[in-house]
């Protein structure tokens, strides 16, 4: 039996005592252990950590957004003054034209909406029938009722009573548009609210989109009358060098999911884009229009949304977008030649700042992870058992070839003790 009385996320709690790492500080790309331990965050946290830790500059703003009002709710009509200019601001760099933005708390907040936001245009639409949600094999899209009903990591799903947490959705290969489509006329256009999709598959490996898939899926999804749903929480905020990868993919999607790097994690927060087709009813001066009856009281949470300007500025005035594209092919070329190394079967990298080293699904990674702690490098597994490349974005050249060496040595390392 455990002493702690904090359940963690994810984690098999009887391992905690052995595998209990604290982390009290951190700045840019490296974070400091309570027992004084620096190691380079090679996750950046949950893929939050977009312009890096100990930014002092956002801590300063929320401190003296706190001091005046800590937050207001945006119910019926109330508001908070940084809620509304983070929306103009997020409308002007959404991939989506003339978008409005709804505020949430994180990204399974977001795909929770994003998701009723689908069912409820095709209610409105008079095609109550099309409820269905489309999602691909290996997806992550949190872990709220839609989440857990949508995902493709099958242990993420076992347990809440499968089909029947959130009835009607189904899920497709993560690559195949054949697949997708034949899918999609199986289940009836008729029946269908929406395809979601992350860009980049990330939880569940870093899986990159083959040359054409996004704006394939975005042209199908067109063609059957279906929605479009870009999970950008991951990928949004400059991860893959642009402010979404919708826009690198060159797709248009109806609604746009994002969390993380919104604020790179300084505070929790979250929001959907959403396209005019979407949310011109509701918009109407009618007096009958209708009301989108959801939200959450920390919907555009007043110190949040500061916390989410200063990062934006942050981004904006370093170059932080540039920067991720000058070191997409440092990343890769970092990383490619641990394709040789007899434990990996295949090193996925080349967008942005995200790359996975993918492990023998079987193979007992935690060695491996125990080596790269000792090396000064923190990493994680994710869903097929990769180790989690996605470091802020700060990070140096220099770091990412230590990062490499410490990783081949950790694999070095973890095969000599099998052996
Ligand atoms: N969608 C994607 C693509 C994610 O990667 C995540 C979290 O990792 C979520 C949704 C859920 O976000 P949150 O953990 O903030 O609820």
């Amino acid at each position: 039996m455990t002493s702690t009385s904090l359940w963690h996320p994810q984690t098999a709690m009887s391992t905690i005592e052995e595998s209990l790492t604290v982390i009290a500080s951190g700045r840019g790309a490296s974070v400091r252990t309570e027992d004084g331990q620096d190691l380079l965050d090679l996750p950046a946290g949950l893929w939050h950590a977009n312009v890096g830790h100990g930014r002092t500059r956002i801590a300063d703003a929320v401190r003296r957004q706190m001091a005046d009002l800590e937050t207001y709710h945006l119910f019926q009509g109330m508001a908070n003054r940084p809620a509304i200019r983070l929306a103009e601001r997020l409308a002007a760099l959404s991939p989506i034209p003339d978008a409005k933005v709804f505020l949430t708390s994180g990204g399974s907040d977001s795909v929770d909406t994003a998701c009723k936001l689908a069912r409820r245009h095709w209610q409105l639409a008079g095609r109550p029938g099309k409820r269905v949600i489309v999602s691909r094999q290996h997806a992550y899209h949190g872990l709220h009722g839609f989440g857990t009903s949508i995902t493709g990591i099958q242990s993420n799903r076992d347990g809440y009573g499968g089909d029947s947490l959130i009835p009607e959705t189904a899920r497709v290969p993560w690559d195949d548009l054949a697949a997708t489509e034949a899918e999609l006329l199986r289940l009836g256009p008729d029946n269908v609210a929406a395809v979601i999709a992350e860009p980049v598959i990330g939880t569940g490996g870093v899986l990159l989109p083959p040359p054409g898939y996004l704006t394939g899926l975005a042209e199908l999804c067109r063609r059957l009358d279906v929605l479009l749903i870009a999970d950008e929480v991951i990928t949004g905020f400059g991860r893959v060098g642009q402010w979404f990868a919708c826009r690198r993919f060159g797709i248009e999607p109806d609604l746009l999911t994002m969390a993380k790097g919104i604020t790179s994690g300084y505070l929790p927060l979250g929001g959907v884009l959403v396209s005019r087709r979407i949310w011109e009813p509701f918009f109407a001066e009618t007096p009958d229009a209708p009301t989108f009856r959801h939200g959450l009281t920390y919907s555009g949470h007043a110190a949040a949304c500061v916390a989410a300007e200063e990062n934006l500025s942050i981004l904006e005035e370093e170059g932080l977008l540039e920067r991720v594209l000058d070191l997409e092919p440092v990343l890769a070329q970092a990383l490619t030649p641990l394709r040789d190394h007899e434990a990996v079967v295949d090193v996925r990298a080349g967008t942005g700042l995200l790359a996975a080293v993918q492990l023998d699904p079987d193979a007992d990674a935690r060695p491996v992870l125990r080596a790269a702690r000792e090396g000064g490098v923190l990493t994680r597994l994710l869903a097929d058992n990769s180790l989690h490349v996605s470091p802020p974005f700060v990070i140096t050249a220099e770091e990412i070839s230590r990062a490499a060496d410490v990783l081949k040595s950790a694999l070095d390392r973890a095969r000599t003790l099998e052996s």
